[in-house]
């Protein structure tokens, strides 16, 4: 394999990026001065540096301090009775923005693939666990988007959760009317996901 075709491999594993667009990214470089690829490769470098995975919700997080959770969840001022279930970093990003959730968050990092053999192992379950265990509440919602590796995910956790739920007493709640098929949370507008958030059920 020589070199342009190594690099294709790294952009495949972007999230969306199939052979064509990886080429396409490839080609795009080549017509970058040095300048541009020194900071591109800088900043790859550097991006995990300064970066911190928040030990309770998943979330990666820069600030400027040593804690090992995230400001969202270190703020007393949040809904602790009421956990959201979310993919990733862009839907929180979302969410937030829209400001429509004053509950604490758990991300997953990724849905399961469709074609997934072994889920129990892609999913942190013991960590999930762990914080409900620790840090009880009333209601668990799932926030992930209208896919068919979002709804497979969403089962799956479901049912794991499930018996959960009796123990520790809470309820588990999805997103309700607003959303549409197809409806990634990461895209959804404000007017939607108000809708969505609402008509939890
Ligand atoms: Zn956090």
């Amino acid at each position: 394999m020589n070199k342009k075709e190594k690099l294709e491999m790294l952009f495949r594993e972007f999230p969306g990026v199939g052979p064509r667009q990886a080429g396409r990214f490839v080609h795009a470089l080549l017509y970058k001065n040095r300048n541009y690829l020194e900071e591109l490769s800088r900043l790859i470098l550097e991006i995990k540096e300064g970066t911190r995975k928040c030990q309770r919700c998943n979330r990666f997080f820069q600030e400027n301090n040593q804690n090992h959770i995230c400001s969202i969840c270190g703020d007393e001022r949040r809904d602790r009775t009421k956990l959201l279930i979310i993919e990733k970093n862009p839907d929180f990003e979302n969410i937030e923005n829209s400001g429509i959730w004053n509950g604490l968050y758990f991300l997953i990092g990724k849905n399961l693939k469709l074609t997934e053999k072994e889920p129990e192992k892609k999913i942190n379950l013991e960590s999930l666990k762990k914080q409900l265990e620790n840090n009880p509440v009333e209601e668990v919602t799932f926030a992930l988007s209208l896919t068919p590796e979002g709804e497979q995910t969403k089962d799956f956790l479901w049912n794991f959760l499930n018996p959960l739920a009796k123990e520790l007493n809470f309820k588990i709640t999805e997103l309700g009317r607003g959303l549409s098929l197809g409806s990634e949370i990461e895209y959804s507008d404000k007017v939607t996901l108000t809708e969505a958030f609402k008509n939890r059920k």
